[in-house]
């Protein structure tokens, strides 16, 4: 199930405020980002899908994601706030089962995701993943994210992007 806009999108939104969820970021060129203690990297220009949690304020934690002006703190905060990045938007996902560490393989394995880079993202992580940032060629659409994710989900499209679906802007 995926919820859309509504007239009162605070009702739909509340339902969701713990579980695991999907950033996509894209870069058109590729570039050199420092990121924190692990130094300058290369990330080749495509699809970034970063798999995240929170026990709470899931919805907070998204939209710090896509706000530009935030005190960078995580490796991910390298990237969305690099001026090449465009933050395409993020899925979220209701679901207590779904850890984060199985989010990220079956993000990998259902939209073939390549590791771009080693420890990108992983500082959270006790299982060994392969990656919790993957990386595409290609463009990747947040419909893309939605079809290979289970129950409820609420899509959000970051504002400053084109809209290539209904869905809860905040
Ligand atoms: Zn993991």
């Amino acid at each position: 199930m995926v919820l859309t806009g509504a007239s009162d999108g605070k009702d739909i939104t509340t339902a969701i405020n713990a579980g695991v969820y999907v950033l996509v970021l894209e870069f058109r060129d590729p570039v050199r980002v420092r990121v924190g203690a692990l130094g300058f990297l290369h990330f080749e220009a495509g699809s970034y899908l970063y798999v995240g949690s929170a026990r709470r304020n899931l919805r907070q934690r998204v939209a710090r994601h896509l706000a530009v002006a935030k005190r960078v703190r995580w490796h991910i905060d390298y990237l969305t706030t690099h001026p090449g990045v465009r933050v395409v938007g993020a899925v979220m996902v209701q679901n207590m089962s779904l850890t984060e560490c199985n989010l990220a393989k079956k993000i990998g394995l259902d939209l073939d995701g390549t590791v771009p880079v080693p420890a990108v993202g992983m500082s959270d992580c006790r299982n060994r993943c392969p990656a919790h940032l993957w990386w595409r060629r290609r463009p990747t659409t947040l419909d893309e994210v939605v079809a290979v994710l289970p129950g409820l989900l609420v899509v959000v499209v970051n504002e400053t992007v084109p809209r290539t679906a209904p869905a809860i802007v905040f």
